[in-house]
C-alpha cells in the first residue's frame, strides 16, 4: 500500500460487488489505499484491527446492516475513525438513524464518485487535525492546539489565528531560537507578506501573552530570530 495510500486508507464496507469495484477502482486511481469487505461480519473485524483513515460503510448489508456495524464499531474501538455511511434509502429517517449510530457524514445512492471523494477528503482532513492535536507547555504557559485553547498562569488568554498559529510554531520549536523567514514560510506559504506584518502580529501576540505577566516568554534574538522559553526558570 506504499505508494497507494497517500491520499488516505480506505475500508470500503459494501456487498453489492459491483459497486465495491467501481469505488474501489476511483478511489485506487486517485491515490487512496481500499481494503474491501462483502458483509458486515468481515467489515467490522477489518475495521477493529486495521488503521483507516475512513470508513465508507453501506447500510444494507447481509448478516450485520451498517447500522449495526456502525454501532459496535463504535463500542469497540478507541480511536474514532470517521464513517461516511451510505443508504440505499432516500429518506430523512435512515440519514438521521445512521448519523444517531455514530455516523459521521452519509450519501444517499446513487452518488457521484467526485462527491464522495470530496466528502471523504473532508473526513479524512478533520480527522488528521484532530489525531495531530498537541499540548505544548512553556514556563506558564499552556496551549492545546486540538481545541485551541491558551492559558497563562491558568487564565484563557484570546489571540488571533494567526497569533495561535504563531504561537504553535513557537512553543513546538522552543527554546530553540526559529529564523523568521522559516516561521513567515510556514504560516504563509509562498504568498510571504512584507516585512512589516511579522513583527506587528508579534507585537500583537505579545501584548496578549506576555505584558500582563511579570516574566516575558517571547523574545527576539537580534538578527537571529525568535524564541518563546522560560529563561529565568532555565537558569535557575
Ligand atoms: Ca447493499
Amino acid at each position: 500500500m506504499a505508494a497507494s495510500d497517500k491520499g488516505g486508507l480506505i475500508l470500503l464496507i459494501e456487498d453489492q460487488q459491483d459497486t465495491a469495484a467501481l469505488v474501489g477502482e476511483y478511489l485506487g486511481q486517485r491515490g487512496y489505499g481500499v481494503d474491501y469487505a462483502p458483509d458486515g461480519v468481515s467489515g467490522l473485524r477489518l475495521a477493529v484491527n486495521g488503521n483507516y483513515d475512513v470508513i465508507v460503510l453501506d447500510i444494507g448489508l447481509p448478516d450485520m446492516d451498517g447500522l449495526e456495524v456502525c454501532r459496535q464499531l463504535r463500542q469497540q474501538h478507541d480511536r474514532p475513525v470517521p464513517i461516511l455511511m451510505v443508504t440505499g434509502r432516500d429518506s430523512v429517517d435512515a440519514k438521521v438513524i445512521g448519523l444517531d449510530a455514530g455516523a459521521d457524514d452519509y450519501l444517499t445512492k446513487p452518488f457521484q464518485m467526485r462527491e464522495m471523494e470530496a466528502r471523504l477528503r473532508a473526513l479524512i482532513r478533520r480527522s488528521r487535525h484532530k489525531v495531530s492535536s498537541h499540548v505544548y507547555t512553556v514556563g506558564d504557559m499552556v496551549l492545546d492546539t486540538g481545541v485551541m485553547q491558551l492559558t497563562r498562569n491558568g487564565r484563557r488568554l484570546m489571540v488571533s489565528p494567526i497569533g495561535l498559529k504563531l504561537l504553535t510554531i513557537l512553543m513546538r520549536e522552543s527554546p530553540r531560537v526559529v529564523a523568521r523567514r522559516d516561521i513567515e514560510r510556514e504560516i504563509w506559504g509562498d504568498q510571504l507578506p512584507d516585512s512589516d506584518t511579522l513583527r506587528s502580529h508579534l507585537y500583537n501576540l505579545r501584548r496578549v501573552i506576555d505584558k500582563p505577566f511579570d516574566k516575558p516568554l517571547l523574545h527576539t534574538i537580534h538578527s537571529a530570530g525568535y524564541r518563546l522559553a522560560d529563561l529565568q526558570m532555565r537558569r535557575a
